[in-house]
Order: C-alpha cells, then sequence, then structure tokens
C-alpha cells in the first residue's frame, strides 16, 4: 500500500479540528500544531465561559463529520431574540415562523473539545500542542515553530485564526497579495449570570437577550448548565465607553442607569468587569487565500468577520463543508482544488462580512425602533402569502444553508426596498396593502 499524503494544519480551533476530520475522512495523514497547551487539561478559559450560536450551515458541515447529534446533544436552541428596554420590560421577536427555525447556542470550549477528541479518536490525526507556528518558508515549503523546530511540508493549511501566521508568511513573500484588517471602534466584555438558586435559568432559556441602546448593547445566551454568558459591546472610548467606566463603581453604576434588569442577577459584576478583558472586533478581507499547490488559508484566517451575525465559526465550517465537495480523495489536484474554493467562498465571505457589521447598527439600535418590528412581522407575513418570493434575510442567513451569503445580500438589498415602501405609512401588518405588496415583488 502507498504512505498516504501528509497535510499540516495550523490551528486546532473549531475550524482547525473540524478540517482535520474531513481530511483524514478523505485518506490523509493530518499533523495539526496548535500553539495553545491542550483545552482538556489545562484551563485557559481564564475561569470565564464563552459560548457561540451555531446554525443550520455549521450543522450542515458538522454532518459531514458525522457530528450533529453530538453538538445537539450540548445546544440550547434559542426561538428569538428577548428585548429588554431601559423599564425592563421585555418584548419577544422570533427569528423564524417554523418550528426548525432556531439558532443554537453551544459553549466554545466544549465544542472544541468535542471536535478535537472525536479528531484525535480516528487514529489518522496528531495534534502537537504547545506548537506555535512562526513562519513559512514558499520556496522551500518550511514552516518554523516557537520552539526553533523546522517541519517540512508538502500541503499545509492556516486554520490559525484572525491573526494567522500563514497569512502573514503569505503577506511578506507573495506579490500582489490583497491585505485589509478594520477594527469597530467598540469592543466586548464577558460577564457571566449565574443560575438561579434551585439550579434554574433567571430568565427564558428558548431567547437571546438583547438589551439594546443605540451605540451599544448587552446580550445574553444561556448555557446548559442554566447560566448565560452576557457579552457588553460598548465603545472603547467616548462619553459611555470602557475608557469611561474607570471604577467598579462606575460600571454599577452604569448598569443601574442602563441596564437595571440585567444588574440585579449579574452577582458578581464588580468583580467580573474588572478582571475580565476587553477583546476587539476585526474584519479581514485578503485574497488569494492560496500559494501555488502548497498552501491554503481556511476560516478565519482568511476571512474573519464581526460577531453580530453568529457566523464567523459557521461561516468557516461552511468552508470545511466546501472543501469536502472539492476534494476527491488522496489523489486530489491540489491547485485546481484551492483555486476553485478561492473563487466559490470569496464574494460569499466579503457578503456575510458586510452583513455582520450592518446587524451591528440592527442588533444595538434599531431592533428597539418599533418600525423594525413592523418590517419583521411584515417580512414573515410576505414570506406565508409569497413563499417562492420572499424569504427574511435573518432567515436567508440562518435556516437557507443552501443559499450562498453573496445571493442573500443581494436578494436583501431588493427586500428592503419593499419593506421600506409598504411600511411607510402603516403601524401594523393588516394594514399592509398586499396587492401592492405583490406588485413589487413580481417586479423585482
Ligand atoms: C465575541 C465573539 C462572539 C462570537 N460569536 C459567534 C457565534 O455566535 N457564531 C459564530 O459562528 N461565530 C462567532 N464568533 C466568531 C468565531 O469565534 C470565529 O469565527 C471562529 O472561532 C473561527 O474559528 P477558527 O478556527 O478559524 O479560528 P479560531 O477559533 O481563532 O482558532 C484558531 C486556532 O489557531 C490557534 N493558533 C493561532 N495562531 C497560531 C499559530 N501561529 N500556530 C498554531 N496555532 C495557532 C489558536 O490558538 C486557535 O486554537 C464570535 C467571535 C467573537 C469574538
Amino acid at each position: 500500500m502507498s504512505k498516504k499524503q501528509t497535510i499540516h494544519v495550523l490551528g486546532s480551533g473549531l475550524v482547525g479540528s473540524l478540517l482535520s476530520i474531513i481530511l483524514a475522512q478523505k485518506g490523509f495523514q493530518v499533523e495539526l500544531y496548535e500553539a495553545r497547551p491542550d483545552m482538556r487539561r489545562a484551563d485557559i478559559s481564564g475561569g470565564r465561559s464563552i459560548n457561540l450560536v451555531v446554525t443550520d450551515r455549521g450543522l450542515n458541515a458538522l454532518d459531514r463529520a458525522g457530528l450533529r447529534d453530538k453538538v445537539m446533544e450540548i445546544a440550547t436552541p434559542m426561538k428569538g431574540r428577548m428585548l429588554h428596554d431601559i423599564k425592563g420590560e421585555t418584548t419577544f421577536v422570533p427569528y423564524g415562523q417554523k418550528d426548525n427555525e432556531v439558532i443554537n447556542a453551544v459553549s466554545r470550549g466544549d465544542l472544541n473539545c468535542l471536535l478535537m477528541d472525536e479528531a484525535e479518536a480516528r487514529g489518522d490525526i496528531n495534534i502537537h500542542f504547545e506548537k506555535r507556528c512562526t513562519g513559512y518558508d514558499i520556496k522551500t515549503k518550511m514552516l518554523s515553530f516557537n520552539d526553533s523546530e523546522h517541519v517540512q511540508t508538502d500541503i499545509v493549511m492556516g486554520a490559525d485564526g484572525a491573526f494567522s501566521a500563514l497569512r502573514k508568511a503569505m503577506l511578506d513573500q507573495v506579490m500582489n497579495f490583497d491585505y485589509a484588517q478594520s477594527f469597530l471602534d467598540s469592543g466586548y466584555k464577558e460577564l457571566v449570570i449565574p443560575a438561579g438558586e434551585n439550579g434554574a435559568f433567571l430568565m427564558d432559556d428558548a431567547s437571546l437577550h438583547i438589551w439594546p441602546r443605540g451605540q451599544y448593547m448587552l446580550i445574553a445566551i444561556p448555557n446548559i448548565d442554566c447560566s448565560f454568558t452576557c457579552t457588553l459591546f460598548f465603545p472603547f472610548e467616548g462619553e459611555e465607553s470602557f475608557a469611561a467606566l474607570k471604577t467598579t463603581e462606575d460600571a454599577a453604576a452604569f448598569f443601574k442607569k442602563t441596564f437595571p434588569d440585567a444588574l440585579e442577577i449579574i452577582p458578581t459584576l464588580a468583580e467580573e468587569f474588572a478582571n475580565n478583558p476587553v477583546g476587539s472586533l476585526v474584519t479581514v478581507k485578503c485574497n488569494p487565500w492560496h500559494v501555488d499547490g502548497q498552501a491554503l488559508l481556511i476560516g478565519d484566517a482568511a476571512h474573519a468577520i464581526v460577531p453580530f451575525f453568529g457566523q464567523g465559526m459557521n461561516c468557516g465550517f461552511e468552508d470545511c463543508r466546501v472543501l469536502d465537495d472539492l476534494l476527491s480523495g488522496p489523489d486530489a489536484d491540489w491547485e485546481a482544488v484551492f483555486a476553485a474554493f478561492n473563487q466559490e467562498r470569496k464574494a460569499n465571505t466579503d457578503a456575510i462580512a458586510d452583513m455582520a457589521i450592518e446587524n451591528y447598527t440592527e442588533m444595538r439600535a434599531t431592533t428597539a425602533d418599533p418600525k423594525f418590528q413592523l418590517k419583521k412581522r411584515v417580512g414573515f407575513e410576505l414570506e406565508k402569502r409569497f413563499p417562492d418570493r420572499f424569504i427574511p434575510r435573518y432567515s436567508m442567513v440562518m435556516f437557507h444553508p443552501d443559499m450562498p451569503y453573496a445571493e442573500a445580500k443581494r436578494l436583501s438589498e431588493m427586500q428592503n426596498e419593499i419593506l421600506n415602501q409598504l411600511c411607510v405609512n402603516i403601524t401594523q401588518p393588516e394594514d399592509v396593502d398586499w396587492t401592492e405588496a405583490e406588485r413589487l415583488l413580481v417586479r423585482k
């Protein structure tokens, strides 16, 4: 029997772990290099519980590794947004209108551990921890690591995240390599709402909770241990900003004024506000994602996006599904596969990057606007009445994984014009002129 070809993958995060399983299933030996210690043995969370949202695109990719059911066992489904106003009054706005139109909260750490367990259990994937890639020489196909080791590669794939070392090497060595990174002027801090005294959720657990406040917002996502992980998205500088909240007293006073109902259920606010770091929010766009048939960027390394559509990981998982489709097996023509992958994904990842930024404005500001809620309801009604002509944007991205992101963006721009026109002088969906609605839909 001929020896299996070895692929070197950088980063055993969410995308690198799933990618490795998919490559191994295709008949490759995978050597996976991870900068951090093994999170299953060392606590690298700093005691924080960070979660994220898995949606149909991510689940479709997990299907390729037979892992949908295992992931759903550790997930909490959410049916909609629960909007909290300044008085603590709540309004529920559903995400979709069919029973299966839900999104799923999952612990980032648990999901990553599950993927690494599954990868290692196969026997054809070796994970090397505390091996930070420090460079890659395109001419010699040589990887270098923090411990001064050098590894000769045939094929290397960089799933090493938003600040990828492989991407840096490409930026330095590939002619005409396009690269742009932009940071939001807001960052984020994670906080925890613990389970109640009897071990129950303190708020509705089938909702993603949002406290929209115009220039900033707080969100809370449920965990399977009945706690919630809260994230405050907040400007770095300015009158209301991380910089302005200098002491724990400042933070408590700000929460009392702005998120009073949340403050009541975050008993450790002062301690967490002081100790938890502020993260930045970056969008990265680059091109090309590959060099000859030898190196490929994937996941955040190729296209980091801001988290406001809950799609960064889902999009990275979708990368893995597309690569799975393009790879015939061990005799792959890598140059052709990488070029086709880049071609198929680039416009789509650019589209979700832009939609994610737009969704930041929607989540922090417009969700609280009655017009936003009206447009959501009219959108659902259009979908019911004209299912072949109208699917709301959120649904296209979250619940229609076969619809490319770029197509969802294109259609949603047209739909927004229609919704604006239909909702201009009305306050309830019952007042929509449905004949005019059909005329507009047919015309567009
Ligand atoms: C606040 C926040 C909330 C989010 N919520 C969601 C959500 O709800 N849904 C969603 O789909 N996405 C969400 N995302 C985005 C999501 O976290 C990322 O898109 C996803 O983690 C990308 O996976 P990745 O494997 O490409 O990169 P990463 O998860 O960053 O993994 C990269 C891995 O590579 C390792 N590494 C880095 N450098 C090196 C190196 N030089 N050598 C070796 N290893 C290296 C890292 O240690 C890490 O393990 C969120 C992001 C943020 C910031």
